[in-house]
């Protein structure tokens, strides 16, 4: 018997990679930072690779490591590099990394001699979305350094790259102004002898809805787990996660009862409340104090009063709920239920944080789907992926 689960659809994430990848002559790279968004590294990224991609892609060199601690094989960039890191051990990994600035050309060209094979690079470029990348005013240093460790052998300039700011708004003029910016840059790079195998520039918004965007890798996350970057269009994906939890206890209570802390909510009649053992501590925003929306077999209700650590309260009316029966807070919503993106409506976020936060959350995450399970490899029982499999 389960109290509270994070259930995860293997063949939803494979599935999804795969209708990306038939729509593009891209190869796909799939990211998997923050814990594949709460959905698992490790499955995630055994799945996405059964979908047909060819690379995954993680933020630190420490998530890079872990899949290949974990067996992963599948080509790895891992793009935001602090200073003074052991890129030695992303080196002799087989990991690609990013650099942006001379100084850490500089780190990798000392790394590479340490690992004693080169490293592999892709330098990223700030076309406007003012994050990490090089402006164009740094460009001929960083080509010129570049170019300097890519003919001394050290290091392997096999791509370049950008980020959008606005893709998930189509037709935004920055889209365009970006893509100008990037095709600026590829052209001074040339000019420095530098001609990448992989030049990128779409997250899932621009891989969805610009094919011009593609160049030749695509870099999917959010549509990966079946969630829509662009809000009002679903483009047929397959939401991967499920939240659920089982009704500690049910109680009646009268009219103008206050709920949980604080008692901000009020009951406006003789109702049922019913106790669902998942709070903030597993990952429901606080926000969702008198919002979520739940979902107790037939009846779909909201959350009663504020989001506790462990637990909150819904007000179910006359519902015949009882305790051990099944809240579910999000899932792929084709039975009617709620979705992360009605949670992210109901709480002033996106459906990225509503999943990512589940991420470190105490609760078992179960894995079903037969994707990624092949070759024998095992998927991982620790922590909080321990649990039943299957
Ligand atoms: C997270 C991330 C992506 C994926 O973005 P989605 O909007 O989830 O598709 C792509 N590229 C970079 C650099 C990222 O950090």
């Amino acid at each position: 018997m389960w109290q509270a689960e994070v259930r995860v659809d293997l063949d939803a994430i494979r599935d999804n990679v795969a209708m990306l990848r038939a729509g593009t002559s891209a190869e796909v790279l799939v990211a998997v930072k923050a814990d594949g968004y709460g959905h698992g590294m490790v499955p995630a990224g055994r799945a996405a690779v059964a979908g047909g991609a060819t690379w995954l892609g993680v933020a630190t060199l420490d998530e890079a490591l872990e899949l290949r601690r974990a067996g992963v094989r599948a080509r790895v960039l891992a793009w935001l590099i602090a200073p003074g890191l052991p890129l030695h051990e992303g080196v002799a990994a087989g990991v690609d990394l990013s650099a942006a600035t001379v100084g850490l050309i500089d780190e990798l060209v000392t790394a590479a001699r340490r690992a004693g094979q080169p490293a592999v690079v892709h330098l990223k470029l700030d076309t406007g979305l003012a994050r990490g990348g090089a402006v164009p005013a740094e460009w001929p240093a960083l080509f010129e350094a570049a170019a300097k460790a890519h003919a001394g052998g050290d290091v392997e300039i096999v791509g370049m790259w950008s980020h959008f700011a606005r893709a998930d708004e189509p037709g935004h003029e920055s889209i365009d102004r970006q893509l100008a910016v990037f095709t600026e840059g590829l052209a001074l790079a040339e000019q420095y002898g530098l001609a990448p195998r992989y030049r990128h520039i779409a997250n899932s918004a621009a891989t969805l809805t610009r094919p011009d965007a593609h160049f030749d890798l695509v870099r999917v996350g959010i549509a990966a787990y079946g969630l829509s970057p662009i809000a009002g269009r679903t483009f047929g994906l397959r939401p991967a996660m499920t939240a659920r939890a089982r009704v500690t206890l049910t109680k009646r209570v009268p009219a103008g009862q206050g709920v949980s802390y604080g008692l901000t909510y009020h009951t406006d009649r003789e109702t049922t409340l019913a106790v669902v053992p998942l709070g903030y501590g597993d990952g429901v925003p606080r926000h969702a104090s008198s919002a979520g929306p739940v979902r107790i077999g037939d009846t779909r209700a909201r959350i009663a009063g504020r989001v506790c650590m462990d637990q909150f309260v819904v007000d179910v009316g006359d519902a015949p709920v009882a305790a051990g029966d099944v809240a579910t807070l999000f899932g792929p919503g084709d039975d009617g239920g709620p979705t992360a993106d009605d949670w992210a409506e109901a709480t002033g976020t996106i459906n990225y944080e509503i999943v990512t936060r589940f991420g470190s959350s105490r609760v078992p995450r179960i894995y079903t789907g037969e994707a990624g399970r092949g070759s024998g490899q095992a998927l991982p029982a620790t922590g909080h992926d321990a649990g039943e499999i299957g």
